[in-house]
C-alpha cells in the first residue's frame, strides 16, 4: 500500500532514506533548511521544501499532521531533532522515526514520542565489530535488547551433514534457525527439522547475543 512520508534533514542518512523510499514507489516530501541540499533532491523526492523544521508554522503549513510517517533525520543539532520530534508527535503523526546521535539523545527522543529511534553509526559499528572479531559471524543485527539476528558460517566439520533436529540449536543454545544460506546463494527460508546442514552453509539465527557468541565459540 502506498503511504506518504516526510523526511526532515537531507544528510547522508535522511538522503538515503528518501532515495530508497522513492525507489520503492512511495510519496516523499523532503525538507531541509539548506537550499543546496534541497536542490540535490529536487528530481528525486516527490516534493521538496526549503525550511526550518523547528518553526512550527513551517510544519503546519506543510500539513505534517496528515503524513503517515515522519523521519526526523536531523544530524548534529540535537536540540532541533528533539524539538521537531516533539512537535510532530503533538501534531498526531502515527509513525515517527528519529535518528539519535548517542544514548542520551535516544532516550530523550523516545520520551518525547518517537516510535522508533535508530543509531545508524552505532548499529553499523556493532555489525562490523562482530564480523571483525569472529570469522564465523558474517553479520549481526540487534533487533531489541533481548534478541539479535546473526548470520553464522558453519565452519566446523562436527556440524556438517547433520539435520537441524540433530543439531538442536534451540535446546542447546536457545537459537532459532530462520534461514540457511547455501554457497550458491540459494536461501532456504524457515527450514524444516529434517533439513541437512552442509559444509559452507551459513545459518541465520535469532536469539540473544550471548547465545550467538556461545555457538560461535563451538564452531571454532
Ligand atoms: P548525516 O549524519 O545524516 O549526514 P547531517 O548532520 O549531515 O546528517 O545532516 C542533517 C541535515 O539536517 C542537514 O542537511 C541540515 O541542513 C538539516 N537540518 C538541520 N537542522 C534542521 C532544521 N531545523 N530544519 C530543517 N533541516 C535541518
Amino acid at each position: 500500500m502506498k503511504q506518504n512520508y516526510a523526511v526532515i534533514g537531507l544528510g547522508r542518512f535522511g538522503g538515503s532514506i528518501c532515495r530508497t523510499l522513492v525507489e520503492s514507489g512511495q510519496e516523499v516530501l523532503a525538507i531541509d533548511a539548506n537550499e543546496d541540499r534541497v536542490n540535490e533532491y529536487m528530481n528525486i523526492a516527490t516534493h521538496v521544501v526549503v525550511g526550518n523544521a523547528q518553526d512550527e508554522m513551517v510544519l503546519k503549513s506543510l500539513g505534517i499532521r496528515n503524513f503517515d510517517h515522519v523521519i526526523v533525520a536531523i544530524g548534529e543539532d540535537i536540540q532541533a531533532s528533539i524539538l521537531v520530534t516533539l512537535m510532530v508527535k503533538e501534531m498526531g503523526v502515527p509513525n515517527i522515526l528519529a535518528k539519535a546521535q548517542n544514548e542520551y539523545h535516544a532516550r530523550v527522543l523516545e520520551k518525547v514520542g518517537a516510535d522508533r529511534v535508530v543509531h545508524p553509526e552505532r548499529d553499523m559499528g556493532i555489525r562490523l565489530a562482530h564480523n571483525l572479531v569472529s570469522k564465523n559471524i558474517l553479520d549481526f543485527i540487534e533487533l531489541s535488547d533481548e534478541f539479535s539476528l546473526a548470520e553464522i558460517r558453519v565452519s566446523n566439520p562436527k556440524f556438517f551433514n547433520h539435520t537441524l533436529l540433530d543439531l538442536n540449536f534451540r535446546q542447546k543454545y536457545g537459537l532459532t534457525v530462520v534461514a540457511i544460506r547455501r554457497p550458491d546463494a540459494q536461501v532456504i527460508v524457515s527450514p524444516a527439522a529434517d533439513q541437512i546442514v552442509k559444509e559452507n552453509d551459513s545459518l541465520l539465527v535469532i536469539g540473544n547475543a550471548e547465545d550467538v557468541d556461545l555457538l560461535d565459540k563451538k564452531l571454532n
